[in-house]
């Protein structure tokens, strides 16, 4: 499967991610994950995006792309990928678009996740997050079974700084202003496929229409 998905923060798509790189082995590449380890590590790429990220304000579209470019050509790509929180901008699509060409390779879909604003705020806000591993807890519906320590690898477990209510809002403005567009740029390229909710059931079989 070579997939972008698609929808707002908290919609759920590194959990999909993760379901569908179970199927069939395709690699989850989150431009979020790997921007949190280099703040992490404290590496000039860190150092360049901290503060944009703090805000939950978008980095640049260059730096993005010197990213991905790089990520796409690893050699676990040609199993398949699914970007989660990629392309996050028009001038992005139309960067990876001509990326992949060059490379000859094709996108099977972009998955769209559709989810109500309340919903998103409920869960963003009671997210956590390891810091070592990246797996997501949730104070509600999947707590840690020990407070602050991941059960998968025994890290800390975060709140991160871009999940205040204030962080959380601005991200959702920045998604309806930037990321939204891209549901009209894949409709447009007949790649575009919507799925109410998060429900990985629904999601597989609305992708099998499309995946053989
Ligand atoms: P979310 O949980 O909001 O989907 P991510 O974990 O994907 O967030 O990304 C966290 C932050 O990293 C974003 O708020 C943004 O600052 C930065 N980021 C991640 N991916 C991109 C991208 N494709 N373009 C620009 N900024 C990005």
């Amino acid at each position: 499967m070579k997939i972008i998905l698609l929808g707002p923060p908290g919609a759920g798509k590194g959990t999909i991610a993760k379901v569908l790189n179970q199927l069939d082995g395709s690699v989850q590449i989150s431009t979020g994950d790997i921007l949190r380890a280099a703040v992490a590590e404290g590496t000039e790429l860190g150092k360049q995006a901290e503060a944009t990220m703090k805000a939950g304000d978008l980095v640049t579209d260059e730096l993005i792309m010197g990213i991905m470019e790089e990520r796409l050509k690893q050699d676990d790509c040609k199993a398949g990928f699914l970007l989660d929180g990629f392309p996050r901008t028009i001038p992005q699509a139309e960067a990876l678009k001509i990326l992949l060409e060059k490379m000859d390779e094709k996108l099977d879909c972009a998955l769209e996740l559709v989810i109500a604003r309340d919903v998103i705020i409920d869960r963003l806000t009671t997210r956590r997050t390891c810091t070592q591993c990246g797996e997501i807890f949730n104070v509600k519906s999947k707590p840690p079974k020990v407070d602050g320590i991941c059960d998968a690898c025994d890290g800390n477990i975060i709140q991160r700084d871009d999940e205040t209510e204030e962080a959380i809002n601005n991200r959702l403005a920045v998604y309806l202003k930037q990321t939204a567009p891209l549901v009209h740029f894949y409709r447009a390229e007949g790649l575009l496929v919507s799925v109410q909710g998060s429900n990985s059931e629904q999601v597989l079989e609305a992708l099998k229409t499309r995946i053989n």
